[in-house]
Order: C-alpha cells, then structure tokens, then sequence
C-alpha cells in the first residue's frame, strides 16, 4: 500500500482530471459508493472461485458481526448501489464513472499492490453493440488525451450462458487429458470452473493449455453477430484493435465483449485497462434483467507509463521578502489578499536575512519576488523582481494585483 507524495499527486490529479473530463464529454457522471460492502456481494458477482474471492479479499467481521469485505473492485457496489436506488427507473441507459482505492491480498511487486487505485466506468441498461464501441472509443479517447502511446487494445468475446455451456464440454475434455500437466489450483479448477484454468499464470499450466479451444470459435449466431457488429463500429471509428482469443477475464461474471488495453512496457503487470460485457449481473445481484458493460484502469499502471513526467507541483506566482517588523505584518497581510485574489502567493514566516528569504524563493520556483522595505512603506511601493530575469522595478503596493494573473476561480457546476 503506497503514499502519494507531493511531486506525484500531481500527476494523479492530472490523470483524474482528464477522466472527468473525457467521461462527462461521453454523458457518464460519477458515483461514488462506500470501499466496504458486505462479503456476500463479492461472492456473488466476482465468483467464488475466482483468484480474487478464494485468496486476495481483505475481509473481517464488524462490531455487530457482520461479514464485510474491503472492494476488491468497483463493479459490484456500482451495481449494488444502481439496484438499491432504482437508478434504472430515472433513465434506461445509466451511464457511470468512479475512482477510488480497492484492494487485493497478492503478491505485491511492480504495478500490482495491496491497495491500488482503479478509475472506472460502467454503462448499464443497453446492450447494443454500438454501447460496447462507445465504450472502447471512450477508453481510447482517454488514452490519447493523457498522451499514451503504443497501447493494444485486445478483443475476445466470452460467449453467454446458450453458447458457453457447449464450450465448457469441450474445454473439458481437453483439459481431463493434461490434467497431470495442470498445477493444484488448476485441477481444483477444472473440477470447479474450468474457464479459469485458461487464466492461471503458471507457467505449465499456460503450456498445457496452449491449444485450448478458444470460446470465440463457439460463439452462438446471437453472440457472434454481437461480436462482428463491434468489431464493425470500430473498424467504421479507425479504432484498431487485436483479436485475442486466449483472454479471459479474472472475474466470473463476463459475457460476450471482453477487452483490456495492453502495454509491452510494464512487464507481467501488462494490462493497463480492463473489462467487458456483464449481461447477467444486475439479475444475478437481484435486480432486474439489465445488460451492462464497463472497464477499469489501474491507475498506478498509468502513472509509471507516464514516467511522473506530465505535471508538477504548482509554484508560487509571487514570493513576499520582508525587511523589518513592519514590512512583515505588510507582507503578511498583501499576502493573504493575493491568495484571496486567486494568486498563489508565498513568504517566509519566520524574520530572516534577505538572502535566506531570495534563496527560499529560488526553491519553491517563484515566478515573482516582493521586496518590502519599512522605507518604502511609508511611500507605498515595493521592488518586484522578476526572477527569471533577474530584472526589477519599483511598483505601487495600491497596483500589486495588476501584475498577476489569477487561477480560474471553481464555479458550482
Ligand atoms: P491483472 O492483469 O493485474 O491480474 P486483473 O485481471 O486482476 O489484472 P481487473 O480486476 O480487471 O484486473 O482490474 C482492472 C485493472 O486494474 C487492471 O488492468 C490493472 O490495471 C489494475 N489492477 C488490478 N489489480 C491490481 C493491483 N493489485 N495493483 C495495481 N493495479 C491493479
Ligand atoms: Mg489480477
């Protein structure tokens, strides 16, 4: 679990920025749900033989000896909260991004921690293919607007609960022939959720499944026309894309569209976005029959492709130097006006040298110094030097603000 520190909170406000700005241009407003739901929405949703269910939930009992459960991900509560408040009764389609913390007991090493930051979306109500497009070119317009690069979107369909049965038949039949070559889990799995075994990251077991018939080539005519017509909308869009016929997601309650945005820069942990169709879920969960599809991005993932690069910490537009008592209650007070003004405004709070005071200055990157004098007080000006030239001036103190240029000021809405 990481602290961000200033110098990186930057770029993490960089990148949520840009997913509120993205996502409100596509009609999606956000929700924001509780990180602790009750244990029993996980199992239901995610499965209970996922990785995620069977090892890595940060789970305990409450006072009142209830089973709750840190989020692990924020599909499931997003759902839960859109069946809990009727959210599909204001409008047929709910069009939804989060971000927050979830978290995962696994093996932390680059990219993959205990609580990590995930930025996500969910589009709820239609499932007409041109919803999964939308969504795809909605990550893909994201991706560009924070100036990633070299990204490969993959593709899969997972097939519906007509076609996957079929498929799980002969998946089984191929798997009961490799079970010795299959590590413990995987033979649980097989006896389990064989689906599954195609996800293990071992290396055997990858091995033995290496030519393991693919859902993709038994999709039913309904899945297979969903899937054409995506692929449809973003050829027509000049969205590329790869067909990978291997991927299967971590989570149970996948149909039909699948997809995660790939990166050849970050190693093992190489899914950079994540998600897919879920037809069933809403029911599943006790709501009505209402298709979704969504993703999430790690936003730790996007960080490290961005190299802490894109932003930095926000310096002071001017920096107050004070010379004698008087001149440090002036300072004071100008300063606390310009940071009402929307100028972000700087001084030492403690009397020192003027050296020590330019030398603070030149660290915090000061665009503009005030020099105030007792003297010049009593005329009513200051020098204000302007340290990327070192050239400076007199002004009057009554004009201080001419000079700035103030932040935008936060409208409500
Ligand atoms: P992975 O490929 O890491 O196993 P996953 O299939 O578990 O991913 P999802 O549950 O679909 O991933 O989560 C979506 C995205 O969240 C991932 O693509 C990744 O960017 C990020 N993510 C998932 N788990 C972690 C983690 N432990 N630490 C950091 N980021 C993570
Ligand atoms: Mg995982």
């Amino acid at each position: 679990m990481n602290d961000i520190l200033p110098g990186e909170v930057e770029t993490w406000q960089f990148l949520e920025a840009a997913a509120r700005r993205v996502f409100s241009l596509h009609g999606f407003s956000e929700i924001r749900v509780p990180v602790v739901e009750k244990t029993e929405l996980f199992c239901r949703s995610i499965g209970e033989t996922t990785d995620i269910v069977e090892k890595e939930m940060y789970t305990f009992q409450d006072k009142g000896g209830n089973s709750l459960t840190l989020r692990p991900e924020g599909t499931a509560s997003v759902m839960r909260a859109l069946i809990e408040h009727k959210l599909y009764a204001r409008d047929p389609l709910s069009k939804l991004f989060y971000l927050g913390p979830m978290f995962r007991h696994e093996r932390p090493q680059k990219g993959r921690y205990r609580q990590f930051y995930q930025i996500g979306v969910e589009a709820v109500g239609v499932d007409d293919p041109s919803i999964d497009a939308q969504t795809l070119a909605m990550l893909n317009h994201f991706a560009d607007e924070i100036g990633l690069r070299g990204l490969d979107l993959q593709l899969n369909s997972l097939g519906c609960p007509v076609c996957r049965p079929d498929y799980r038949e002969q998946l089984l039949t191929f798997l009961q022939k490799r079970l010795d070559g299959l590590c413990d889990d995987c033979r649980r799995r097989y006896q389990t959720n064989p689906l599954r075994v195609l996800d293990c990251k071992v290396a055997g077991c990858r091995e033995a499944t290496h030519e393991a018939p693919a859902m993709l080539d038994y999709l039913c005519n309904d899945c297979d026309d969903h899937f054409s017509a995506v692929r449809g909308y973003l050829d027509g869009l000049g969205t590329p894309y790869f067909v990978n016929k291997r991927m299967v997601r971590g989570l149970d309650y996948y149909t039909k569209t699948t997809f995660e945005l790939v990166t050849g820069q970050l190693g093992a942990q190489n899914a950079v976005a994540a998600g897919g169709r879920y037809d069933g879920l809403v029911k599943q969960l006790g709501g009505p029959e209402l298709p979704g599809i969504g993703f999430a991005m790690g936003v730790e993932r996007l960080f490290l492709l961005l190299d802490g690069s894109r932003c930095e910490a926000k310096k002071p537009d001017v920096f107050l130097a004070a010379l004698g008592e008087k001149a440090r209650r002036e300072a004071f007070n100008r300063m606390h006006q310009l940071q009402r003004r929307g100028i972000r405004a700087e001084m030492e709070y403690q009397a020192k040298s003027l050296k020590a005071q330019m030398r603070r200055a030149d660290k915090l990157g000061a665009r503009f110094v005030l020099i105030l004098g007792d003297d010049e007080l009593t005329r009513g000006v200051a020098q204000l030097r302007d340290m990327a030239d070192s050239s400076q001036r007199e002004i009057e103190l009554a004009r201080l603000e001419e000079f700035f240029e103030p932040s935008p000021v936060i409208a409500a809405n």
